[in-house]
């Protein structure tokens, strides 16, 4: 069995939102996370609860005051007012939001396994707001949304997917989307190329 230190066995959460299982990019997103070498652990499709998805970003005790923070302060970087200068009262209504959309219709939670998982992951989907994210990225290429809209429209932006910003959250996160055994330990043969020591295998 392998060592549950290395860095090979990170797992990280995506979470396909509803936007992307209605635009039908479910495919090219799980495709992206494959193509980089990355192993699928866990996958369902499911309708989450509005209590559900509220426990997911409250996981962390701070996310309140920290996404309040920084979302006073990306429009105080663009010369804007913010809606508040309480950062609470920000991410109440961000909460709102996000139940709104993520209780919409059906999202993919998934569990992906491989190095470095979590920041690989986080690479490939690419910054929160759309609008700004790098172009060769999920968010980047398949959608166009910004806060500006968002917050004009009194709305969750519409970025395709979640995915866990830290190992502590990942494991939080996984742990609340899936139970032990919705998990599967396998070998895939990519792992064989990607991380066997002495490439000794391939020669007959
Ligand atoms: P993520 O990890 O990249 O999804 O971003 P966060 O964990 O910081 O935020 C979670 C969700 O909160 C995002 O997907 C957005 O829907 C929302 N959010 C975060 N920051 C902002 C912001 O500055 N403005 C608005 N309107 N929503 C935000
Ligand atoms: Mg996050």
């Amino acid at each position: 069995m392998s060592d549950m230190t290395h860095p090979k066995d990170e797992r990280t959460l995506v979470v396909i939102k509803p936007d992307g299982v209605q635009r039908s990019l479910m495919g090219e997103i799980i495709g992206r996370y494959e193509a980089v070498g990355l192993k699928l652990v866990g996958m369902k499709m499911l309708v989450p609860t509005a209590e559900h998805i509220e426990a997911h970003y409250t996981l962390d005790p701070n996310w309140r005051r920290v996404t309040g923070e920084k979302t006073i302060k990306s429009y105080k970087d663009k010369g804007m007012t913010p809606p508040s200068e309480d950062p609470l009262e920000i991410t109440a209504k961000i909460l709102t939001n996000l139940k709104k959309y993520m209780t919409s219709g059906p999202v993919v939670a998934m569990a992906w396994e491989g190095a470095h998982a979590v920041k690989i992951v986080r690479k490939i989907t690419g910054g929160t707001e759309p609008l700004t994210s790098d172009v060769g990225t999920i968010r980047g290429d398949y959608v166009l949304d910004s806060y500006q809209m968002a917050d004009t429209d009194n709305r969750a932006v519409r970025n395709l997917i979640h995915a866990s910003g830290s190992v502590d959250e990942a494991n939080a996160e996984i742990a609340h989307w899936f139970k032990p055994g919705e998990l599967t330990d396998y070998r895939i043969i990519h792992e064989e190329i990607l991380y066997d020591v002495n490439l000794d295998g391939i020669l007959e």
